[in-house]
């Protein structure tokens, strides 16, 4: 079947340093694989905190922003973008809510994660944010077009 547009819609998911000590790297991953979505990018990064604080630019405001730099910054992140359709929006559910004491069961950071300051995962919030994150951590050639056998069952 020709693959249609929406299939390539892509958004950038960041293992954070929590979930990464935490042996979570295979848990997280295995979620957004047997949904059904394509990885097409992934490497593991320690950013520099001015790294971290672009990636959050917009939060440069709240009481918290150093906090969260700092934690960001702390050791290796594991980054990645992952491909299919409607995976900005689905990718943000299959995380949860940002309070992993308000995110449902079900949900990586409410099966996996207590508080808000460790809440182990990040995903793009919109086509903007994604298209500017993905930007942000990947040069275009670290993202690899390719197709899979799965896709005529998942399509
Ligand atoms: P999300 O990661 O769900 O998109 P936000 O963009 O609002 O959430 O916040 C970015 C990150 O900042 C959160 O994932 C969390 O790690 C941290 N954060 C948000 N709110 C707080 C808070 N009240 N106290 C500490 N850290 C927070
Ligand atoms: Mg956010």
């Amino acid at each position: 079947k020709e693959a249609h547009a929406a299939e390539f819609e892509r958004t950038f998911i960041a293992i954070k340093p929590d979930g990464v000590q935490r042996g979570l790297i295979a848990e997280i991953i295995s979620r957004f694989e047997r949904k059904g979505y394509k990885l097409v990018a992934i490497k593991l990064v320690i950013p520099t905190n001015d790294f971290a604080q672009k990636h959050y630019h917009d939060l440069k405001e709240r009481p918290f922003f150093s906090g969260l730099c700092d934690f960001l910054s702390s050791g290796p992140v594991l980054a990645m973008v992952w491909e299919g359709e409607g995976v900005i929006k689905y990718g943000r559910k299959l995380i949860g809510a940002t309070d992993p004491q308000k995110s449902e069961p079900g949900t990586i950071r409410g099966d996996l994660a207590v508080v808000v300051g460790r809440n182990i995962i990040h995903g793009s919030d919109g086509p903007e944010t994604a298209e500017e994150e993905i930007s942000l951590w990947f040069s275009p050639n670290e993202l690899i077009s390719y197709s899979s056998n799965a896709e005529k069952w998942i399509y």
